[in-house]
């Protein structure tokens, strides 16, 4: 029964039916559904052979390949957990998650071993290594590893109701919190989407979906997953680089991509781009961090296609709410929105004292889905301040219009509070960012005896261009409400951002402050 049925179960009758239709593509590897299926199983008994307790976590530090989903479809039936690292990591990071998830066996490419090795380094207690070959060179390693085993499956040990993922979240505002989430949650949204009207999470069964997102972010696995749960074909990149998203969307006739906004913008910087290279496409689903209007407008004539946003986060493991390609009418307010919330989803808009708040007004963003984190692992008190009967605080500001669209105005965590009056960076950098020169900006709270706080901007320049702090505050004075103009704008030759991309405003708050305590909203 596939509505109790677990991944392997889906894959298994795609495999039946149709078995040379190609669930995986690679580095030019394609993986069918039959392969896929048989590997799986190859793999979940090769795991079982590991000898492992139930609900052990297993890791994987590499590229994205096919070995990321035959793992996840072969951990979903031995009862393990898998946690897909971010490669992008430092060495201090990773071993910081290793110990964190209580890892007990882990699968690293060839390029990722030293990494790896490192983080190793400084642990009492060993890992077990499963070695992976060089991303794009057929897995030899990890080849050796399962090949000897049957591809008969046994039965399934678990439900659906049990953790099957470890997700880093991305440690913007802090050390990367351990996300469990069950293997219904890869469901979740699809099972919505079969009894209620979300036509656009339907692909057309020709279908050739370019994931950009990488699969040790939640929104990456799951875009995948829903692709092979729905028997289309599914494209993935070992690693996203600009040029390879490119030449994907030319070399594969891609239909759809999904992708970080940053990632869609990079590549129709590509020289030699024109609208003919997405004459193919039909759709791109975008989401995970905010995106400035220009960059969207830009972004939806370029690629030319339907638009789907989605607004989600690790802890609620699905999205919460779309903003439909039939609400990208440029132009319209809603674009700066990240769209409603559907059924199984909810949303409340919350004040400092946890009563909710009407229509217009900005308060902490409290959601429920259909699937959300079980717990953070290991960690009670985290678990119980931010899961609180059922609902998430996402830490996340923001405001619900009278039709109940959303509209995210910034992390809590950074918003400035000047003189009583709340300050949401990300309006000072957006006015910022317009300056022609100005490639990127930040702007974070500095103590200040007077006023509580006040702000500091720090902006970065396009490659050959810059203006004077003094340009830079004339060019916004009449743009913004005096309490949001930066007392102080210091220039970086680039601002710091994590593995995920999103800038770090808390790496540049700390000097600011010096050991003195910042009040968190
Ligand atoms: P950490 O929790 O470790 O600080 P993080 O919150 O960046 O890191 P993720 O779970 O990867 O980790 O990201 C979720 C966050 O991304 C959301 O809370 C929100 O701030 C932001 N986000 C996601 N989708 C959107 C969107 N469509 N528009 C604006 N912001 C978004
Ligand atoms: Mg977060």
């Amino acid at each position: 029964d596939l509505t109790t049925a677990g991944l392997s179960a889906a894959i298994a009758e795609h495999a039946a039916r149709r078995p040379d239709l190609v669930a995986l593509v690679c580095a030019g590897r394609e993986t069918t559904f039959g392969a896929l299926h048989r590997i799986s199983c190859q793999v979940a008994n090769a795991l079982q052979a590991e000898g492992l307790a139930p609900g052990a976590r297993v890791g994987y530090l590499g590229r994205d390949s096919e070995r990321l989903y035959q793992l996840l479809i072969a951990a979903a039936d031995s009862g393990l957990v898998l946690v897909p690292l971010n490669w992008r990591l430092a060495s201090t990071e990773i071993e910081y998650i290793l110990r964190d998830s209580e890892c007990e066996l882990l699968f690293v490419d060839a390029a990722d071993e030293p990494l790896a090795a490192q983080a190793m380094e400084r642990m009492e207690r060993p890992i077990g290594l499963v070695r992976m070959d060089r991303d794009g060179v057929a897995g030899a390693g990890f080849t050796a590893w399962h090949a000897p085993y049957a591809d008969y499956r046994l039965p399934t040990k678990t439900s659906r109701q049990q953790a099957l993922l470890q997700m880093y979240t991305s440690g913007t505002t802090g050390h990367p919190k351990g996300v469990v989430i069950a293997q219904q949650s890869l469901f979740a949204v699809r099972e919505v989407r079969d009894r209620s009207s979300m036509p656009w999470l339907q692909p057309p069964p020709d279908d050739r979906c370019l994931v950009l997102i990488p699969g040790f972010h939640i929104a990456g696995l799951a875009w995948a997953v829903q692709g092979l749960l729905d028997a289309v074909t599914t494209v993935i990149l070992p690693e996203y680089t600009p040029p390879a998203a490119l030449a994907a969307i030319r070399t594969f006739d891609i239909t759809a991509v999904c992708a970080v906004p940053v990632m869609l913008l990079l590549v129709i910087a590509e020289p030699g781009v024109t609208p003919a290279d997405f004459a193919g496409l039909r759709q791109v689903a975008y989401g995970g961090s905010p995106i400035p209007e220009d960059m969207l407008n830009l972004c939806m004539t370029v690629y030319g296609c339907e638009f789907l946003q989605f607004y989600g986060m690790t802890e609620t493991a699905t999205p919460i709410t779309f903003l439909p390609p039939a609400d990208h009418t440029p132009g319209s307010p809603r674009l700066r929105s990240s769209g409603t919330s559907y059924a199984d989803s909810e949303i409340l808009i919350l004040d400092k004292a946890g009563n909710p708040l009407p229509p217009g007004e900005i308060g902490e963003v409290v959601v429920r889905g259909p699937a959300m984190m079980l717990e953070y692992f290991n960690r009670p008190d985290a678990t119980a301040a931010t899961l609180v009967d059922g609902w998430i605080h996402t830490g996340d500001a923001g405001r619900l219009d009278e039709d109940g669209y959303l509209f995210i105005c910034d992390r809590l965590a950074d918003m400035i509070i000047v003189g009583g009056e709340n300050v949401y960076p990300a309006e000072v950098e957006n006015v910022l960012v317009a300056h022609p020169a100005v490639r990127e900006a930040a702007v974070v709270g500095a103590p200040d005896d007077r006023w509580g706080e006040r702000l500091h901007a720090f902006v970065a320049f396009h490659p050959g261009q810059s203006a004077t702090p003094h340009e830079l505050m004339m060019s916004i004075r009449d743009k913004l409400a005096s309490f949001k103009l930066p007392q102080h704008i210091e220039v970086l030759d680039a601002l710091p951002r994590n593995a995920s991309g999103k800038i770090l405003r808390r790496t540049l708050r700390e000097p600011l402050w010096q050991g003195r305590d910042r009040a968190v909203n």
